[in-house]
């Protein structure tokens, strides 16, 4: 059936990174080898008993068993506002300036439908997650790419986007706490921010998946905390992370009224929103005891700190990242990131995901996901120390 062609805007995009990388992993675990897989950011504890107590009370419920509300339920939006007061100072209104999302992923890859004509540009982090440059890509718009380098401490260079192109720039993606890198962002930066968008037009897309998992006391802040933000900004969010809900799929998008409304609108054609029993336990994940929260940090912080003190003793450099829950680590002399990560692979049964897979400058370093148990992170430095570079 060759007359059966994909069409162009899938031909366009790059293969998706994990599933090439689950295909050489199958090739070796064929051969009999006990994997550890480090590659995937997917957390491997359980949702906390008390967010699953909500969601299987709701899910008997009939009044949950019906089409939930295009834009997300208003005790979910009412407890996304109060969360965001409390948690950042910032005041929303639940009506115009929240949506749910079915995980901020699905907002993400929804809202430049919203806002990018064809030929528009996106202004997309590389390294960077990849659905800001698909999502972009799907709306017939183009990604320009700003690259993460490590002398700029992993945040994009807003003064190297050439003149000619700025007023084609629509769109601009930030994410911090960043993934891939673990580099966190400060106040200065989200003001320079505010200015750029203010002054060339720009929206600003901040992705703060991670904006709960931070260690050693450090507290990341939202975008929405500058100034002027929300005149320019829309913040995606998600619950996935925060309590171990990526099985669950709910997130939220807030900000600017306006992009919150033509997201909503794109969606309200698209899906019939989140299930209400899900979102009754993301109420309770939002306004419930962050005790498991706490607990799941230090877990985080336990297995990072072993993992450093694992990738130091045989000679690699990585610093201890203050957010998200991977290590961003440089490739040893003489090795590429395919390489590196081939050799982990193949020589010590370790997944990693090597840095060029998020885009090329992250060539030069690999991505290692902690969210597997300690034990099995234990044996993953024994390896390591066993098959050295
Ligand atoms: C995990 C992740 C998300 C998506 O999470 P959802 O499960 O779709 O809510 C978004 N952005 C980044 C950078 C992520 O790592």
């Amino acid at each position: 059936m060759d007359w059966i062609t994909k069409a162009e805007r899938l031909q366009q995009l790059p293969p998706y990174l994990f599933m090439e990388i689950d295909r050489l992993k199958a090739e070796v675990q064929a051969r009999g080898v006990d994997i550890i897989d480090l590659g995937v950011g997917d957390p491997d504890l359980p949702t906390p008993d008390h967010i699953l107590k909500r969601l299987t009370a709701a899910a008997l419920d009939p009044r949950n068993h019906r089409y939930p509300s295009y834009s997300g339920m208003n005790d979910f939006r009412r407890s996304v506002a109060g969360w965001y007061q409390r948690r950042f100072g910032v005041t929303l209104d639940p009506e115009k300036e929240v949506v749910t999302l079915i995980g901020s992923k699905e907002g993400i890859a929804h809202f430049p439908l919203a806002f990018i004509n064809p030929g528009d540009y996106a202004l997309v982090s590389s390294p960077g997650y990849p659905v800001y440059h698909s999502g972009t890509l799907f709306a017939g718009g183009r990604s320009h790419f700003l690259s993460l380098l490590k002398e700029n401490q992993f945040l994009p260079d807003l003064s190297a986007v050439p003149r000619d192109l700025l007023p084609q720039a629509k769109v601009l993606f930030i994410n911090y706490p960043n993934n891939p890198t673990a580099a966190v962002a400060e106040r200065p930066f989200f003001e320079k921010v505010v200015e750029f968008a203010k002054e060339y037009r720009i929206i600003v897309c901040h992705d703060a998946a991670y904006s709960e998992m931070a260690y050693d006391g450090y507290r990341p802040m939202s975008f929405l905390e500058v100034p002027g933000a929300k005149e320019v900004g829309i913040e995606f969010h998600s619950l996935s992370k925060t309590y171990n809900m990526t099985g669950w799929r709910i997130g939220f998008a807030v900000g600017n009224a306006k992009l919150v409304s033509g997201l909503s609108q794109v969606k309200s054609n698209i899906d019939s929103g989140a299930p209400q029993a899900i979102q009754w336990a993301g109420i309770e994940a939002l306004e419930g005891t962050q005790e498991p929260l706490k607990e799941l940090l230090a877990v985080y912080q336990t297995r990072r700190d072993l993992m450093v003190r694992g990738l130091r003793k045989i000679g690699l450099q990585v610093d201890p990242p203050k957010a998200s829950f991977y290590l961003w680590v440089e490739v040893p002399a003489g090795y590429t990131s395919a390489r590196t990560t081939m050799h982990l692979l193949q020589e010590a049964g370790i997944v990693t995901t090597p840095g060029n897979g998020f885009g090329e400058p992250g060539e030069g370093f690999f991505r290692i996901s902690l969210t597997v148990p300690q034990a099995r992170l234990e044996e993953a430095v024994e390896r390591l120390s066993r098959i050295g570079f």
